[in-house]
């Protein structure tokens, strides 16, 4: 797909699926900004790179997507430097996992704020520029458990279906324009997010990581397989092509058969 000339600016996109979303766009020759909250000088080479590895105008900017007016300071700085913002991929995000008497309140209110509530401050500030140009597509990286539930992870899985539920009201409310808003939902990714909770599970269950991969991660992925960030970027990819300009206010589910069971 040639997505020269347009602007894809996706959050949460230094590491992971961002970051495998963001090299799919910039492939395809989108200008692409990218973003974390850190600002280090490894976010900095990172798009370096991939300007370099991709011949795109690949551009890093700065923003705390758990703060309202940094999401929208962040989308408008980006539509600043490019011209225009004609996708929007939200995909920030972060996990904790306890039960729910004991879940931290910081820790529900960081993953509303970054998980859910990002996605409605930068779609409020990219509306108006995807207006001005007449087209826009908006995918958010939503989750398995944007459709089902486990335990332990009442944050995620309430900002997750939240996520599906305001992808449907941003599809009505632009759907006569040329632009489109859907969510993927994937079930198990093999990224920094998902190796960070294998440790701990080892310890708490007294597992080898392979136990935990395939009794814990994978127990409810009928393919027993992770889905890769390849697959998730090139479904996110196939929802701004002209294939899927009648497809919006739904999910695609990218999980190995997950939500069929
Ligand atoms: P990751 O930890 O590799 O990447 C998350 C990204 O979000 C990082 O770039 C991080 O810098 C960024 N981020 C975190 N807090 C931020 C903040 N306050 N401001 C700006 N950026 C912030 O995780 P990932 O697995 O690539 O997850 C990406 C998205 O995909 C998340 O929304 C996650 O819920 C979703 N998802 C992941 C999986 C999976 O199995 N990995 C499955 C379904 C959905």
């Amino acid at each position: 797909m040639d997505l020269t000339g347009k602007t894809a600016i996706v959050t949460g996109s230094t590491s992971g699926i961002g970051l495998g979303i963001a090299r799919h766009f910039a492939t395809s020759g989108a200008n692409v900004a990218l973003n974390s909250f850190s600002d280090t000088a490894e976010d900095h080479q990172i798009a370096a790179d991939l300007a370099t590895e991709t011949g795109a105008d690949v551009r890093y900017f700065q923003g705390d997507m758990s703060k309202a007016e940094t999401c929208r300071a962040w989308v408008d700085a980006a539509a600043d430097a490019f011209g225009g913002v004609d996708i929007l991929v939200n995909n920030a995000g972060i996990q904790h996992v306890a039960a729910i008497p004991d879940f931290p309140t910081e820790k529900w209110d960081a993953i509303i704020a970054i998980n859910m509530s990002s996605a409605f401050h930068t779609t409020a500030a990219a509306l108006p520029h995807m207006r001005k140009a007449g087209w826009g597509r908006i995918v958010n990286i939503a989750s398995a458990h944007g459709l089902t539930a486990s335990p332990f992870k009442s944050a995620y899985v309430t900002a997750k279906h939240g996520v599906v539920g305001f992808t449907k009201v941003t599809a009505l409310e632009t759907a006569e324009e040329d632009i489109t808003c859907n969510a993927v939902c994937p079930a198990y990714v093999l990224t920094p997010l998902i190796e960070s909770q294998i440790p701990d599970t080892m310890k708490e269950y007294d597992m080898t990581r392979e136990q935990v991969v395939r009794d814990v991660l994978l127990a409810r992925q009928p393919t027993k397989a992770f889905v890769t960030i390849d697959q998730v970027a090139g479904t996110t990819l196939f929802l701004c092509s002209p294939a899927a300009d009648q497809i919006t206010g739904t999910t695609i589910s990218v999980d190995g058969g997950w939500t069929a069971l």
